[in-house]
């Protein structure tokens, strides 16, 4: 079999990063805190639910659109009922023109559901509004939709690529400083620059690719039984599901030129935090997400029904750099590294339960603009090596540190390019398998260099990842050449020869 043949195994992710042990000081059970996030505050007034068109597509830019349109609809109403003595037709304007802009604000959503192919939303959200029996703009866009709607093709589910990304480089000079050693080298190994990243992924726009989640792909019900869907596109479109690993912000990295956080900014956008080395602080697009939310903002097309990607989190320094592990809690707790020492030295005002609140506000709003998220292990764990318990107990903290803040997942993106098997079927008579599909992991990531390469179960999915990162780039661009021409993407900053991993891990 040919995808037997492609199909090799590669130990591929941030393994300059090593596993992190379960420390198993207590059962986690017992180190559990009850830790009851706060509800995130819900502004929206009763008003202003009656009035808010349904907005299924979350766009930042419609966001703050619709909060204007929300505060001119609270203002409408106070001044509705404060001033009794406003005559008839006085408030029927007021409401004629909020009726207007929330009309307008429809129609928006539509078209950006259509760009993002998905007509039937598009086509129920314009003939919802109350104009169209009698606008035959409106009538004929309906028209060109279900025309469209005609001419889109089932796209084949074993040609989807997936490719994946560390955090990016946004300085370089600092990733590759050759006085940092073999982290520089490491990062030069498995990192993309911003500048990588920005080119690599207009050229996939250009060629015509389509950010799909997994679970378009299929999804799992209740029983665990694989459930198929079909990915609808227009001839000319690719599908390809794209993936970050350790979105954490690592310790480790600070003061490499990576970001340090993602945070919500004034304008209820996901942007990074970037502490520079003298200390102050920057806000702005330098990792993934913050980039991919930009792009899509400008291309919607390049996003299938607002769908984008999906983020591995490790837990043991705390997620999308937040310091949400139990061992923040307590300054004294004997199980805290060095650096998590030295972080909250530095951080004298740190409040754990806020953290995690913020944590998890962050990371519903991703959620909210299309992102997923999977486990990466609470530990960075290579789980074929490690023994049962050490995979229980791991598991059981990702579900108590990180499943907390961003959700149930039922996707595990190994660590360590590892995986359960070879190219055979996964089955019952694997003990981790077992385990990981009763606690409802079922789709599982390892890493590939090649373009596609999947395997359905009845209760499980395969789906290996292709990281376009410095190595890749370097030793094979003819395996880059579907997404785009390396010799154009590669950071003039980049030191070369990218060294390999024999070269580096011995
Ligand atoms: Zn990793």
């Amino acid at each position: 079999m040919d995808e037997k043949k492609n199909y090799h195994f590669e130990n591929f992710d941030v393994s300059f990063e090593p596993e992190r042990r379960s420390r198993e000081r207590h059962a986690v059970s017992k180190t559990t805190p009850k830790v009851e996030t706060p509800k995130i505050e819900d502004n929206k007034n009763e008003t202003v639910k009656i009035q808010l068109p349904k907005m299924p597509k979350i766009e930042p830019k419609k966001l703050v659109i619709a909060a204007v349109a929300l505060l001119l609809v609270v203002f409408i109403v106070i001044g509705f009922v404060s001033c009794a003595s406003a005559s008839d037709k006085g408030n029927k304007k007021n409401n004629e023109d909020n009726a207007m802009s929330a009309q307008e604000m429809t129609l928006e959503n539509a078209k950006i559901s259509a760009a993002q192919y998905d007509y039937e939303t598009a086509i129920s959200q314009v003939k919802s509004l109350e104009k169209y029996a009698t606008d035959a703009e409106l009538q004929s866009l309906v028209s060109s939709w279900e025309q469209a709607i005609l001419n889109l093709v089932e796209f084949p589910h074993e040609q989807i690529t997936h490719i994946f990304f560390h955090s990016l480089v946004y300085e370089p000079e600092l990733a590759f400083d050759p006085e940092n050693g073999n982290q520089a080298a490491g990062y030069n190994l498995v990192m993309t620059t911003v500048d990588e990243f920005n080119k690599i992924i207009q050229s996939m726009y250009d060629k015509g690719y389509v950010m799909v989640s997994m679970h378009d792909i299929c999804t799992f019900d209740e029983q665990g039984n694989r459930v198929d869907h079909k990915i609808m596109l227009p001839p000319d479109k690719k599908a390809f599901v794209l993936s970050q690993d350790d979105l954490n912000y690592y310790h480790v990295q600070d003061g490499d030129g990576i970001a340090t956080k993602l945070v919500i900014d004034e304008n209820g956008k996901v942007v990074n935090e970037y502490k520079k080395l003298d200390g102050s602080v920057t806000y702005g697009d330098f990792d993934v997400v913050p980039l991919i939310d930009r792009f899509v903002e400008k291309h919607p097309d390049f996003s299938y029904k607002g769908h984008k990607g999906i983020l591995a989190l490790t837990g043991y320094n705390g997620v999308l750099g937040y310091r949400t592990d139990s061992v923040y809690a307590d300054i004294n707790d004997p199980n805290l590294d060095p650096d998590q020492i030295e972080f909250l030295q530095n951080n004298p005002n740190f409040n754990y339960e806020q953290e995690r609140a913020e944590a998890k506000k962050v990371a519903d709003k991703m959620k909210e603009d299309g992102w997923e998220f999977a486990s990466h292990t609470w530990g960075h764990m290579t789980v074929p090596s490690s023994d049962m318990d050490r995979v229980t107990s791991d598991t059981e903290k990702w579900k108590a540190y990180v499943e907390s803040i961003v959700g149930k997942t039922d996707v595990l993106i190994f660590p360590n390019g590892s995986d359960l098997a070879g190219t055979e079927n996964y089955d019952s008579s694997i003990e981790r398998f077992n385990y990981l599909v009763s606690e409802g992991f079922h789709m599982y990531c390892p890493v590939d260099s090649t373009p596609y390469w999947q395997q359905k179960g009845d209760n499980y999915f395969r789906m290996s990842r292709r990281n376009l990162d410095g190595y890749r780039m370097y030793h094979n661009p003819e395996r880059c050449e579907d997404l785009f021409n390396v010799s154009e993407v590669l950071d003039k900053k980049r030191p070369l020869p990218v060294p390999t991993m024999e070269e580096i891990y011995g």
